[in-house]
């Protein structure tokens, strides 16, 4: 069977910066060793990688009580494997089939259905964020293999209330036209989204499929228009109520600081550094909020206007990461939701490390989506905090989230 690709070109063309890589992503992790890869250690041939790896293994139960196999990190959360040049001595003296799974993979990720294989770039990798962040047409879709490039010839895969992949693919490829659409200021992209996800979280697969590929053309149609007239002064009541809604996504933020993942201390720790510098831990959030979107329209502005890729990039990085519209379009407010808050976390921190002077925008920007990325593998609670503070405040819905990411 020839398989289908269906990746961002970035993927297509990747390479690990290994030694390079100013962090390395094997530290601070719980690097889970795959039933098979554990059966390989512990009959490895050789006496000294069977010695080598049993010292690097640990088993723990997790919550549920199932056995986990975990690869034994150092105490100072750095990989037992990785060498002084900063390589994997598994992979380099072994070879690749011996690592763990998930170190074959990463920071790709994953899905097949039948003939179709669908990779995204996970935020968590210095050379994914860096490539998202420098390279305009890096999450341009790439398709390899027999099919071509057009998905939404899908021919109605009955999964019921689920999406198939065929069509969660349309649909991010929908969502990236609409966040890249050339010509369209970001606000008036940014409400289009809001309206393609209201639309999509009411469909009803079950009873009716063909309205999906129905609301793709007419979203894609839509597209096909100018900018419509007017869209500022509509969402001047929603950007008067940002500074309301930057709150919970602080304290959010802050919580962060003060409660760190149990052992991935990094992320409360460069969010301290970055917020410290400008004073805003110690404001009240109402004023820190209104601070930071003062810096962000002076700083970012010019900036944006550089790089007009980045914020479409960043947001559809994000999508990727999220695994945006999720599996069934009850999924889909959330996910948005989701996407929202990490766009704004991200701005937040962004704006902060660009107040308090880098010597290179891409750079800062690169390492807080990278960070931000990392943080969210580890844990969801930054951008699950952030949307029950949002839905406190009365903004839940994807128009009034909107004011957040303009
Ligand atoms: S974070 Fe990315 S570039 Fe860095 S070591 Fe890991 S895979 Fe390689």
């Amino acid at each position: 069977m020839t398989v289908t690709i269906v990746q961002p070109r970035h993927m297509a063309g990747f390479a690990c910066l290994g030694p390079d890589c100013p962090d390395t992503c094997c530290k601070d992790w719980a690097v889970d060793v795959d039933p098979p890869t554990a059966r390989l250690w512990r009959r490895h041939p050789d006496p000294v990688w069977r010695a080598r790896f049993e010292a690097g293994l640990r088993r723990v139960r997790d919550g549920k009580g199932e056995a986990r196999a975990l690869v034994a990190m150092r105490a100072d959360g750095s990989c037992p494997f990785h060498g002084e040049d900063r390589l994997c001595t598994i992979q380099k003296e072994l070879g690749a089939s011996a690592m763990p799974w998930i170190c074959r993979v990463f920071p790709r990720g994953e899905e097949r259905e039948g003939d179709l294989l669908a990779r995204t770039g996970s935020l968590a990798c210095v050379a994914v964020a860096r490539a998202a962040i420098g390279e305009a047409d890096a999450l341009d879709e790439t398709v390899e293999g027999s099919i071509g490039p057009t998905l939404l010839g899908f021919g109605a895969p009955d999964a019921g209330e689920r999406f198939a992949l065929r069509e969660r693919l349309a649909v991010r490829r929908t969502v990236f036209a609409i966040l890249r659409r050339s010509g369209w200021s970001w606000p008036a992209r940014l409400v289009l989204f809001a309206l393609f996800v209201e639309e999509l979280g009411r469909l009803e697969l079950h009873r009716d499929r063909a309205s999906l590929l129905a609301l793709l053309d007419r979203f894609a149609a839509v597209l096909r228009l100018a900018e419509p007239e007017g869209v500022a002064d509509a969402l001047a009541p929603a950007r008067a109520r940002a500074p309301l809604l930057l709150v919970p996504v602080l304290r959010a933020l802050l919580e962060a600081t003060r409660v760190p993942v149990p052992g991935k201390v990094a992320w409360g720790a460069f969010v301290a550094a970055a917020l410290d510098r400008l004073g805003i831990r110690e404001a009240a959030p109402e004023e820190a909020a209104e601070r930071l979107l003062a810096l962000a329209s002076e700083r970012l502005e010019p900036l944006v206007a550089a790089m007009p890729h980045l914020f479409p990039n960043l947001a559809a990085a994000l999508a990727h990461q999220l695994r945006f519209p999720g599996e069934r379009p009850n999924d889909v407010l959330d996910r948005f939701a989701a996407l929202v808050v990490a766009f704004a976390t991200w701005r937040l921190l962004f704006v902060a490390r660009l107040a308090a002077g880098v010597a290179d925008p891409r750079e800062a920007a690169a390492e807080v989506a990278w960070r931000l990325g990392r943080h969210l593998l580890h844990s969801r609670a930054l951008v699950e905090r952030g949307i029950e503070g949002l839905a406190r405040a009365g903004a839940r819905a994807p128009a009034a989230l909107v004011a957040l990411a303009v």
